[in-house]
């Protein structure tokens, strides 16, 4: 299996898919290191070292069994397998998740090879009990360390080989103990094999039910929010809706901060859409809310559909003179758009906007829906006026007269 990269475990959960071997596909392997790999090289570690000092608790017992080559024991242990195994121990949490799981293997495959050597060498009259020290190892690596299962698998068949070999070479040995012996080294292999598989199997199931879990959670909070998004945008311009700009203006109103609030309103869109058609209009509309999206997205000044073809377009901390500033910006861009409009009669060849601009200052409390008819009124003035041009509220002298004419 290839070796997980870091950036494996970027961006949504992947459904995990385990082999019959126990691996998780590249992707899994890598969430699953990333959260437990540190508690993995931490048990590897432990074991590592409890296991040395079983080692030369039972070179005692060796002592006793092998009196003859006692020797090659005791420096294998000192020389090889002790100073070894607490390298392997310092590496494993130093080493890639790959390289460590190959040498906490090749650890223990070493300590098993010395009993099995002994087994067949020594000729002590008691050297067939070292199949007891055989079996310890095995039993070790399998359900102590709790080698990955496909490591457990390679470490047992070897071993097996090694133990039946070592037997059957071994001379001045019972036939009927040769045999005992290595139906002995058989049973006890596929016995920790398979509590290995199991004890693996449920580690990784749970895994797995638990990464399931997170992602339907996942999913679900992803749906959660696209209909909290589509439930705030207008379909057919993108914009944001009539609900977004509702909630968004409470917001601003809630707090003493200055804010303007302007109405656009499609000049003699009717004729428009009675000349080139209601899909010539809907476009249109999808034009000049593509003109507003790139140009009004801040956090304190953002446009919105307040419906038909009106928008809003709000902006807050702004003073009149700024709001003066960006009304005018929003008629020009709409003018400088040059959308044909082939149905007018006044004059004007292209699309315009007319604006209507109505501020709420710090001083006084005044809430969203009075800013918005204030609009309005500021609005109708400018359509009065001629249209293609704004109108700021402070500049409608009778409202009333407005609002009749
Ligand atoms: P004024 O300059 O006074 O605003 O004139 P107007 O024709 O723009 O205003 P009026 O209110 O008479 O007409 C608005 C038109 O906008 C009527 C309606 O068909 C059109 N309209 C509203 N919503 C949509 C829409 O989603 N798509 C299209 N194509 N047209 C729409
Ligand atoms: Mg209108
Ligand atoms: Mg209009």
């Amino acid at each position: 299996m290839r070796r997980p990269a870091d950036n494996d475990i970027d961006g949504p959960i992947q459904r995990p898919v385990l082999d019959c071997l126990l691996r998780f596909d590249r992707c899994t392997e890598a969430r699953y290191e990333a959260e437990h790999g540190r508690w993995r090289a931490a048990h590897l570690r432990h074991t590592i070292i409890f296991g040395v000092l079983l080692y030369l608790l039972h070179d005692i017992s060796t002592y006793l069994l092998l009196p003859d080559h006692y020797w090659i024991i005791v420096l294998m242990t000192v020389f090889v397998i002790v100073p070894c195994s607490l390298a392997v121990a310092y590496a494993m949490a130093r080493v890639s998740s790959g390289l460590r799981e190959m040498l906490a293997l090749g650890a223990i495959l070493t300590a098993t090879a010395l009993p099995v050597f002994m087994l067949y060498y020594s000729n002590a009259p008691h050297s067939t009990h070292m199949n007891t020290e055989v079996i310890l190892c095995i039993v070790f690596a399998n359900m102590v360390m709790a080698l990955r299962f496909r490591h457990a698998l390679v470490y047992s068949c070897l071993v097996l080989i090694w133990a039946i070999s070592a037997v059957l070479m071994k001379q001045g040995v019972d036939p009927e103990l040769k045999v005992a012996l290595c139906f002995q080294f058989t049973s006890v292999c596929l016995l920790t094999t398979y509590s290995n598989y199991l004890f693996e199997r449920r580690r990784c199931r749970d895994y797995r039910v638990s990464l399931e879990a997170r992602m339907r959670a996942e999913t679900a909070e992803t749906s959660e929010r696209q209909f909290q998004e589509m439930s705030k945008t207008d379909a057919l311009t993108g914009l944001p809706n009539r609900r977004f700009l509702d909630e968004r203006l409470a917001e601003w109103f809630s707090d003493g901060r200055p804010a303007a609030v302007m109405m656009v309103d499609i000049d003699h869109f009717k004729l428009f859409n009675d000349t080139l058609g209601h899909p010539a209009g809907d476009e249109c509309l999808r034009l000049i809310a593509n003109a507003f999206r790139s140009a009004f997205s801040e956090p304190d000044l953002f446009c919105a559909r307040f419906g038909g073809e009106e928008f809003i377009v709000a902006i807050r901390d702004a003073d009149e003179l700024q709001a003066r500033r960006l009304a005018n910006a929003v008629v020009r861009s709409i003018e400088a758009l040059g959308i044909a409009h082939p149905g007018r009669s006044d004059g004007v060849e292209v699309v315009t906007v007319s604006v209507g601009v109505a501020l709420k200052s710090s001083a006084e409390p005044v809430s969203q829906n009075e800013v918005l008819s204030q609009a309005d009124e500021a609005l109708y003035q400018a359509k009065r006026r001629g249209r293609n041009r704004f109108v700021m509220r402070s500049e409608v002298t009778d409202p009333r007269i407005a609002a009749n004419s």
